[in-house]
């Protein structure tokens, strides 16, 4: 499928658009200069909305010169977001142009999200023989503007193979994601479309990550160290404001390795899965620390939102609901695939939740100590 410049723009991760931006053959000494103030404007605001975590702008009226601009952006954003060396950027920025992929994509025509799904490994397949067909209600946003006529074949259901769905729904929370609420025949999912396209903006998050580890040396240009000084900057203000200057009553000595790890991913910057993130408010909560001490320690996450955050934490913790939930036992980490790296200690038979671990942990701490005291 040929993509016009418009579309090329909104999906810049796309293998088309990297060939169009190719084929410039633009130096990055002449992206840096000063013809090119536009193209260095959007770029660094793209990364700017990317640590406010900004509502996407979608803007339907722009020119062709404004798209072409738009599209040159993205690879020197990634080449400002590497300069910084910042992996948590790298996770806020990924996630943002998932999220911004996403926000076009609910007015596209069906195809052209199924092609791209294709191109992201993620094509979707026949209906199985003998399954119940039909058209898939969803309250999918639609732009009137763009689509006055959206029609049935909009409401198409769609069919995914078990094996791409699983990774790729790996960090989505909520309970409509739960196999039990999905329909699964011989091996496929029927999905909706705006089921599919919440899978599309996983696959492109992940593709935008990839690469923005790298080390980049940024030649010697003054305003080009003003702009990643700049992103630095701004970047650990967030993680200032928002990271926990001590973790209450919490002994990081005594942490499980499957809370150890969860609690490493959510300072990173990475999108913990509904479940990880329910064990862990349970686990914080029981061990002592404030609703609020256990907000600062979601506050890296790059879908991180402070309302909706509260809320679950209230909700979990029985502050704002009638029930206290209790640490999930290691069958249900195990089984939610989030007993992570389990040690020694994980192995003994009476072993049965993490809980436990960290009591016990405390007690063989304290007398290691007194040993060493004695
Ligand atoms: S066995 Fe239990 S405590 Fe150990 S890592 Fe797994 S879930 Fe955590």
């Amino acid at each position: 499928m040929e993509w016009d410049m418009n579309r090329l723009s909104r999906y810049p991760f796309l293998a088309q658009a990297r060939e169009y931006v190719k084929a410039q053959e633009i130096p990055l000494e002449e992206m840096l200069s000063v013809r090119n103030a536009s193209v260095q404007n959007r770029a660094l605001k793209r990364v700017e909305d990317a640590v406010d975590g900004a509502e996407i702008e979608r803007d339907f009226r722009r020119t062709r010169e404004d798209n072409i601009t738009d599209l040159l952006s993205y690879p020197l954003s990634r080449f400002l977001v590497a300069s910084t060396g910042d992996r948590t950027l790298a996770k806020w920025f990924s996630h943002h142009e998932g999220e911004r992929a996403r926000a076009f994509l609910s007015s596209e025509p069906l195809d052209i999200v199924l092609s791209m799904g294709t191109e992201l490994g993620l094509p979707t397949v026949q209906a199985p023989a003998g399954a119940q067909t039909g058209p898939v209600k969803a309250p999918w946003e639609v732009d009137p503007r763009a689509f006055p006529d959206r029609g049935e074949m909009e409401q198409k259901e769609l069919w995914l193979p078990f094996t791409s769905f699983l990774p790729a729904r790996r960090n989505i929370s909520g309970a409509s994601w739960n196999l039990v609420n999905l329909g699964v025949v011989n091996g496929k999912l029927r999905l909706n479309r705006d089921q599919y396209t919440r899978l599309l903006q996983e696959k492109v998050r992940e593709r935008v990550e990839e690469g923005l580890d790298m080390k980049v040396r940024p030649p010697k240009l003054e305003h080009l160290d003003a702009m990643i000084s700049r992103l630095k900057a701004k970047v650990d203000g967030r993680k200032k404001d928002y990271s926990p200057t001590e973790m209450g009553k919490l002994t990081i000595t005594r942490l499980p390795p499957c809370m150890r790890q969860v609690l490493g991913m959510s300072q990173s910057g990475e999108n913990l899965p509904h479940h990880a993130r329910f064990a862990l408010v349970t686990f914080l909560h029981t061990v002592g620390m404030s609703s609020e001490e256990i907000f600062k320690v979601f506050m890296n996450a790059p879908d991180f939102k402070g309302d909706i955050v509260r809320y679950q934490i209230e909700h979990i913790t029985g502050a704002s609901s009638a029930t206290s939930y209790m640490v999930p036992n290691c069958d249900t980490m195990k089984t939610g695939g989030i007993c992570y790296n389990p040690d020694g200690l994980c192995e003994k038979e009476w072993m049965t939740n993490p809980m436990i671990y960290y009591r016990v942990k405390g007690r063989k701490l304290g007398a290691k100590r007194e040993d060493t005291a004695s």
